[in-house]
């Protein structure tokens, strides 16, 4: 008897759009598992520390159980394993087996996935005898998004042109996904969005999910969130003191595009 497709729970957005907060949320039930930010064919993805401490992520207990049956029951291990490579036969077996260590090892049913990148989780979701995958896309205010990459000196202008070009995915590929998330939403009522996105998950919600322990989560990355544990929810507005008046403007009027084509992509959904 074939076994069960594993569900798979994949958020999407552009980089500092709060999938951190919102993987933190999602990854408090107790039938899930996340695993953060998952590039493991990265080499700075490798060093990253886990969200429990450990550094780099694979020493911690969980992480180094998984690498080790992963080594005994498939010849495969957490450096090797090709999550994105190209052939078809490997990219399902490699994905297999990892996701169904993960679920061996932590006893937990859904998998949590937050790498941001949308020609991952379609190809995830083009194997439905093998996953179940629940799409999340996640949109956040650009001004908020800006102010983010401006800290890291980043071009402005790119992250402009890559924020509307996301949404402009998000419409088309709507109705594959779950459930369309603005940032600010979410912060501003957590209750009423969580129970929404777990709906479309096929979970229920609990209270419990809006007050985590980020020492007791395994996500790989997730550095800065270790060091909120007050579980505040609420909007980062930054932005308001660290963009200049010209580029509030710009990141407001370019954003326009893609938040109309994110808000009809919801509404068609609906
Ligand atoms: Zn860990």
């Amino acid at each position: 008897m074939a076994s069960e497709a594993i569900p798979v729970i994949y958020i999407d957005s552009v980089g500092h759009s709060g999938s951190t907060l919102l993987n933190l949320l999602i990854g408090g039930h107790p039938q899930v598992f996340s695993v953060g930010d998952f590039q493991l064919d990265n080499p700075k993805t490798m060093q990253r520390p886990c969200l429990c401490g450990a550094t780099p992520f694979y020493t911690c207990p969980v992480w180094s159980s998984v690498d080790q049956i992963l080594k005994d029951s498939a010849g495969l291990s957490l450096q090797n394993v090709g999550l994105n490579v190209s052939d078809r036969d490997e990219f399902r077996q490699h994905n297999l087996s990892i996701f169904k260590t993960i679920q061996d090892v932590t006893s937990r049913k859904y998998i949590l996935e937050s790498s941001k990148d949308i020609a991952r989780c379609l190809r995830l979701a083009k194997e439905p005898d093998l996953f179940r995958v629940y799409p999340i896309f996640l949109k956040r205010y650009l001004p908020g998004v800006a102010a983010s990459y401006k800290k890291k000196k980043r071009n402005l202008w790119d992250i402009y042109f890559h924020y509307n070009v996301r949404c402009f995915y998000h419409y088309k590929y709507r109705q594959f996904a779950a459930c369309l998330v603005e940032y600010e939403d979410l912060c501003q009522a957590p209750v009423e969005i969580m129970r929404q996105i777990m709906r479309s998950t096929g979970l229920d919600f609990f209270d419990s999910q809006l007050k985590w322990d980020p020492l007791t989560r395994h996500n790989i990355g997730g550095n800065h969130m270790r060091l909120n544990r007050n579980n505040d929810i609420v909007p980062d507005n930054t932005w308001e003191s660290l963009l200049t008046p010209g580029e509030k403007v710009c990141a407001s009027i370019f954003g326009l595009p893609g938040t109309w084509i994110f808000r009809l992509a919801r509404y068609l959904k609906k």
